[in-house]
């Protein structure tokens, strides 16, 4: 599968298209399992791909198999676990060095522990990554970053610590979003595009500022924040509504996000989707 993919929409042939996932494609739920594909934005990522030649990604902090399922049988170009995974256009898949089993098995006792101690705490080994989700404990915030910094202290040649919202990652090292992102950048068909990251969290602003640097457009979900994003949708409804958009009218929906006066008017178009707030976690 070398030959890039026919091109349906010239507006789209210009435009590498990066999509974080949880919190931007999808609603944020209690726990990562969770989360649920709304019916039709698989076929709505699936034209856009067509009609882009094949110039759609998904850059997420889940592992690529459980992008996988989650959006099967579509199966896109795609960065997992933060850029440690990478599954190019041509389904090529390579990973960045492994963290040790050892690192590993620290980190889950530190974590196990501490969720054993507090109700509320909750672990999710995603294999070479792991996270400690806090959304049930909210109050415990000091004391989760406090230990996995000391985690991430002992560990810190083979495990970085990101935070998200709600959660405190430990992932291999290395791995980042803009890397994910720049990796997709030298392939095809990404390369030579306009790129274009959507995301919601912490772990996108490293990709944000790459974008920034390409004169692509970076494009913040969520209510306004600190944040190297110069674009916003207000949620992830919104997303929905402008990839819709995306899809029949492309430059008029490039456009829309181009004027920051403008970035938010595809609320009017959203969908009355879940009150804000009322779903819960995810991983970046
Ligand atoms: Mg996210």
């Amino acid at each position: 599968m070398t030959a890039t993919p026919r091109i349906d929409d010239p507006a789209l042939s210009a435009v590498a298209l990066f999509l974080d996932v949880d919190g931007t494609l999808l609603d944020i739920a209690a726990v990562p399992q969770a989360v649920s594909v709304p019916a039709g934005l698989r076929e709505r990522l699936r034209a856009l791909s067509r009609a882009s030649g094949g110039a759609v990604a998904l850059v997420s902090g889940r592992a690529i198999t459980d992008l996988d399922a989650l959006f099967a049988p579509l199966r896109l170009p795609s960065a997992g676990l933060h850029g440690f995974e990478h599954r190019d256009a041509t389904g090529l898949y390579r990973r960045r060095r492994l963290p040790s089993a050892a690192a590993l098995e620290t980190a889950r006792g530190a974590m196990s522990r501490l969720a054993r101690q507090h109700p509320g705490l909750l672990v999710e080994d995603k294999q070479f990554a792991l996270a400690l989700h806090y959304r049930g404990a909210p109050q415990l915030e000091g004391t989760v970053v406090a230990t996995m910094q000391e985690v991430a202290a002992r560990l810190g040649d083979e495990l970085d610590l990101q935070r998200g919202k709600m959660v405190v990652e430990l992932r291999p090292v290395g791995a980042s979003k803009a890397r994910a992102v720049a990796a997709f950048l030298e392939e095809v068909p990404f390369g030579g595009r306009m790129p274009v990251f959507v995301g919601d969290d912490l772990t996108d602003e490293s990709a944000f500022e790459l974008v920034n640097s390409l004169a692509g457009l970076s494009v913040l979900v969520g209510a306004p924040r600190p944040s190297a994003a110069r674009r916003r949708l207000a949620d992830v409804a919104a997303v929905h509504a402008w990839l819709a958009r995306l899809q029949l009218e492309p430059a008029a929906a490039l456009r829309q996000l181009s004027d920051p006066a403008h970035g938010e008017s595809v609320r009017e178009g959203a969908s009355p989707g879940e009150p804000p707030g009322s779903g819960m976690r995810r991983q970046a």
